[in-house]
């Protein structure tokens, strides 16, 4: 099979659907891997390492659709490369369907059969493609928010793990899952006074025993958050409530409760913001100030570490890719339920359930 990687046209995009070792690996498999040219370049991958790794480099985004049977993407098909789809052809890339009934429509009018990575389903029961995403956001959290807790962005002026004979920051982390433990790694790894809030008691043993009482863990009942929000130097948004809204957890009334110049990251800013106060932000603008309180709340985080976030979900992908192209979509998602779950069209019809239900499209 002829695996197609076209370069990302969604603005700000810089990530890559394929690295070079992918490629490597489906040519060893005996597929053609079709890059468009300077398509990696915003990860910091060149077409000679694209060549050297056997893939060919195609001029134009117009050769790589038409000429593979399977495209793998990172961002869903932009009305343009939408135009570029056929029925018998694969796409796997994010799609986010629910939201988007254009592209749904148009996805349909194609007949490409169409993988989404967010649906894509683990043994455990999380979302293994969006995985390394929430990893790379909650990685980078503490990182930006100690950035923004400096004088010039307008912050406190506090250095997030002190010096011997000044306390560290405290930073609360609300919501204890794939960000929030990310978060908390760097953090503590920071030397910041670390809180981690969750709704989940499991969850908050879970974090209890793996961090050995390196951090603290709190229940997140709305007076104890009311509480730890009068002390915090940075508070963290990572709260999930899987297809709906994230939940308003601080009011614009509690930020005068909080030290002037105090941080909040709302990560779950991609669902909404869990902070009333929050409205998506880009790289480019990162932070805002409320009532004297620094808001960083960039919706797509991973892209400002566009070559560690292509690497880390190429790894996440690279099995799906391979068994896509070695199998058939067919036989691979009859072999895997967890990847038959990101089945979204085939042929003109919806095939995923609540993308139907958040349409009012028959699936
Ligand atoms: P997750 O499901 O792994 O964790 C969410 C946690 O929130 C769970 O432990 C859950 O128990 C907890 N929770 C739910 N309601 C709560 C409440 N009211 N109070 C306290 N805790 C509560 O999800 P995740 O992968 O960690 O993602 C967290 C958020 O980050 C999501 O909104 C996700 O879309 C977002 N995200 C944003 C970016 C970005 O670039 N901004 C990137 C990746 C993920």
């Amino acid at each position: 099979m002829r695996i197609g990687c076209p370069k990302e046209v969604k603005p700000q995009e810089f990530r890559v659907g394929l690295t070079p070792d992918a490629a490597a690996e489906a040519v060893r498999h005996g597929h053609g891997v079709l890059i468009e040219s300077n398509a990696g370049i915003g990860a910091g991958f060149t077409d000679a390492d694209y060549i050297a790794a056997g893939a060919e480099i195609a001029p134009d985004a117009k050769l790589v659709f038409d000429a593979s049977q399977m495209i793998v993407k990172v961002k869903e098909p932009q009305a343009a490369e939408r135009q570029m789809l056929r029925d018998g052809q694969l796409l796997f890339t994010y799609l986010h369907l629910a939201p988007d009934p254009d592209q749904t429509r148009d996805l349909l009018a194609s007949g490409v059969t169409s993988i989404a990575y967010e649906t894509v389903t683990d043994t455990r029961g999380g979302l293994p493609l969006l995985a390394p995403m929430s990893e790379v956001a909650g990685r980078l959290a503490p990182q930006v928010g100690s950035w923004a807790l400096q004088k010039a962005n307008g912050g406190r002026g506090v250095l997030l793990g002190g010096v011997p004979g000044v306390r560290p920051a405290n930073v609360i982390i609300i919501g204890g899952g794939v960000v929030g433990a990310a978060a908390a790694r760097v953090a503590v790894g920071m030397g910041a006074n670390v809180t981690v809030m969750d709704r989940s008691v499991p969850r908050l043993s879970y974090l209890d025993d793996v961090f050995m009482g390196k951090l603290t863990t709190q229940y997140a009942s709305a007076a104890a958050t009311a509480d730890l929000l009068t002390t915090a130097d940075m508070v963290i948004g990572a709260v999930l409530i899987p297809g709906a809204a994230a939940p308003k957890l601080v009011s614009r009334a509690q930020l005068s409760t909080m030290l002037p110049g105090a941080v909040l990251v709302d990560v779950a800013i991609d669902q909404g913001g869990c902070f009333e106060t929050s409205r998506p932000t880009t790289h480019q603008d990162p932070i805002y100030e409320v009532d004297g309180i620094v808001h960083y709340c960039v919706a797509n985080m991973p892209g400002a570490v566009a070559r560690t976030s292509t690497q880390a979900l190429g790894n996440a992908t690279l099995p799906f890719v391979l068994a896509l192209a070695d199998k058939g979509w067919r036989q691979a998602i009859t072999d895997d339920p967890h990847l038959r779950a990101g089945l979204s069209t085939h042929q003109g019809r919806l095939t995923s359930l609540p993308v139907g239900e958040a349409l009012g499209i028959l699936a």
